[in-house]
């Protein structure tokens, strides 16, 4: 095992992504944003566009707290998966300044998993755990033969394969060469520091069969209203954009009819379908068009202004 923990982190040490902003820095809050937001979303997007802009306005765990959950969820606007804001903002309002150091503790804030809280203890406090996110499992499971293996067998192997004496940069190359090597298809094995002992190798792709995707195609309409300046956005009642602000609904009219667009959201792939609207609620939020960067607004909504030429 010796010689193979040696390969991998060398291997590590030339290949591995260490540009990453949350891989340089020992604040807690950092890498656990990071981790929140990567849950879902490309690294690249996130080191170039979402982690520094979030980190700008929420510079610390007690910014956070202590920020209205509106600015939380307007600079969460785009990324999705509207819950990880929330809770977020709400773990930060729990600790308030600090992270609990074990995972037992981590485990009690809300959204924080067993990959989150591991994350977090092997990356922030160098603790000999396993961390399996996708990555990891796809190499654990070629690594160690483990076809159609439970999650908890995956994490069995995983917390006998870490390396003691280098927990985080062994957990840490095993996520880059899942994510640089050992990718779904075509595994390039040949430049694996791991191909002598995998016992996977020959029969690789065996062990990222997945089922097919059921994808539900769906048609939704929304109303556009703008007086002065302002668009009316009514705030979201449906469980995916609770406490953000979406176009109104309505009934399709044939003759206000403005634009359609596609939108994908999870398994839903979505028709969307703009309307001219003259009546709306008297309980609608006017937003300023020219602010609707601070809204909380979902890409959907986003997107919709976009098609109308009524935001970047
Ligand atoms: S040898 Fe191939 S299948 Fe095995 S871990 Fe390396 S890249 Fe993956």
């Amino acid at each position: 095992m010796k010689q193979v923990h040696k390969r991998l982190l060398a291997w590590y040490e030339t290949q591995g992504r260490h540009d990453l902003p949350w891989r340089n820095t020992d604040n807690m809050y950092h890498i656990y944003l990071s981790e929140i937001m990567l849950q879902q979303t490309q690294v690249n997007r996130v080191r170039d566009e979402y982690y520094p802009q979030f980190l700008e306005k929420f510079p610390s765990l007690e910014a956070l707290a202590k920020a209205p959950q509106e600015k939380v969820l307007s600079a969460w606007s785009g990324l999705g998966y509207y819950s990880r804001a929330r809770n977020l903002h709400k773990t930060a309002q729990i600790v308030q300044t600090a992270l609990p150091k074990t995972q037992e503790e981590l485990l009690k804030l809300p959204g924080i998993g067993r990959y989150t809280a591991s994350a977090i203890c092997s990356f922030g406090h160098e603790q000999a755990i396993p961390v399996v996110d996708t990555n990891i499992a796809r190499v654990i499971k070629r690594y160690f033969a483990l076809l159609e293996a439970k999650e908890s067998r995956v994490w069995e192997n995983a917390r006998a394969f870490v390396n003691a004496q280098a927990p985080r940069a062994h957990n840490l190359a095993l996520m880059d060469l899942g994510s640089l090597v050992c990718v779904p298809k075509n595994p390039k094995c040949a430049e694996c520091p791991l191909e002598a002992e995998c016992l996977g190798k020959t029969e690789a792709e065996l062990y990222t069969q997945r089922k097919k995707t059921q994808y539900e195609a769906l048609d939704l309409f929304y109303g556009i209203c703008i007086q002065n300046g302002k668009i009316a956005l009514e705030l979201s009642t449906e469980k995916m954009y609770k406490d953000m602000l979406v176009l109104p609904r309505v009934e399709p009219i044939e003759e206000d009819f403005l634009t359609v667009f596609k939108h994908s959201y999870t398994k839903y792939r979505l028709q969307v379908y703009l309307y001219r609207l003259e009546e709306v609620r008297e309980d609608v939020r006017w937003v300023e068009l020219k602010n609707i960067k601070e809204a909380p607004i979902s890409s959907l909504t986003q997107k919709a202004l976009i098609s109308l030429d009524l935001s970047e």
